[in-house]
């Protein structure tokens, strides 16, 4: 970590090196495929183009690859990742041996090129991305960002359904604490440096939209559009949705154990009010048997419990968020005249 903050201040001493420095770095391009069967081979060949085009034009080191990650698919997807492999050098494949879901498979092919790269972009398989932004996230990558986030220009193709649900979700996450931009995409740039920082992060369900964000190195943000899938049907199923969903939510806060405190609050509250205008309709005599009684040990007893279940919802939420064992802070740079060695 020192020896990396040491380079970078070296570099920005020396004024304006820092982008001859990252231009022409090392790209990797991690493209997450669970079967992808149908689009696998037309979104290779653009990639590859793509890529051909970035590697002739300067744009990009000659070393870049491209890094397919089969997201342990049932059908020809590995076969495909092969055959690409076999007859391109600047093609990686990895293979998991179960369906671990998409933020792993991408996860799995960041941390693999994290050792080899300057940078990845991570894409869908089907490109449904514009892949034209690509050069607009290197420019931002040599101007100095170390995370470009791609932020989608509309949702005019997704139905209904989905735009709804996608809205609403990132207000709630918003609305959570989660530093999350509206209609943000795992279409992004990492540095190494990010991804570095990103390793850090040992958590099992890691929501990256909601984690690179908190990471908190220099970033900016690309616009792209979106357009429909061409092969193939989504592989995001309903029950895969809620359970990203859910993982975001559960994953960033502990919000939603504190509602059950302010519930608890609210109740007890009520529960007084309760008592007063119970103890005046008793005292005029406007109640039946019992009802005073009863009615005021639920209002105020519920509300104890609501209260003592948040308090406990407090501490199991702590060690929840403890038990994560996320980094405490990440150094963006170091300037000292120590050296580790
Ligand atoms: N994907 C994956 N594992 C899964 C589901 C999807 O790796 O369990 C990949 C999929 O192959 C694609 C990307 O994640 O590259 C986005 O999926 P898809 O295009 O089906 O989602 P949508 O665009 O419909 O939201
Ligand atoms: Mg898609």
């Amino acid at each position: 970590m020192i020896e990396i903050g040491v380079k970078i201040g070296k570099e920005n001493g020396k004024g304006g090196t820092m982008e001859a420095h990252r231009k022409k770095g090392i790209l990797y391009i991690v493209v997450p495929c669970y079967n992808e069967e149908e689009a696998l081979l037309p979104s290779a060949k653009t990639l590859l183009d793509k890529l051909g085009a970035l590697r002739s034009n300067g744009i990009v080191s000659e070393k870049s690859r491209i890094v397919f990650v089969d997201d342990g698919s049932k059908d020809r997807t590995w076969e495909i990742i092969t055959q690409l492999y076999n007859a391109n050098e600047e093609v990686a494949g990895l293979r998991f041996a179960h369906n671990r879901g998409h933020q792993n498979a991408i996860l799995a092919g960041m941390m693999y090129a994290k050792d080899f790269c300057d940078y990845t972009i991570t894409i869908d398989a089907d490109l449904q991305q514009d892949i034209e932004a690509i050069e607009r996230f290197i420019e931002e990558y040599v101007k100095g960002s170390e995370v470009v986030f791609g932020v989608r220009n509309s949702r005019n193709t997704d139905h209904f359904f989905k735009k709804f649900s996608a809205t609403m979700f990132y207000k709630v996450m918003r609305s959570m604490g989660a530093n999350i931009y509206e209609n943000s995409a795992d279409y992004r740039l990492m540095s190494a440096k990010a991804l570095e920082a990103l390793s850090e992060y040992d958590e099992v369900n890691l929501f990256l939209r909601g984690i690179i964000p908190d990471i908190g190195l220099a970033s900016s943000v690309v616009h792209f559009d979106v357009f429909p899938r061409m092969q193939g049907e989504s592989k995001y199923s309903l029950s895969k949705m809620l359970t990203l969903a859910a993982d975001g939510i559960t994953s960033f806060s502990i919000k939603p154990i504190r509602m059950v405190f302010g519930m608890g609050i609210l109740a007890l509250l009520v529960g007084f009010g309760m008592v007063i205008h119970i103890v005046y309709e008793h005292y005029f005599g406007y109640t039946i048997d019992g009802w005073s009684s009863i009615l005021m040990s639920i209002w105020v007893l519920g509300g104890a419990i609501l209260i003592s279940l948040g308090i406990i919802g407090e501490y199991v939420g702590r060690n929840y968020m403890e038990t994560k064992r996320r980094p405490r802070y990440y150094f963006w740079d170091v300037l000292s005249h120590d050296r580790t060695e």
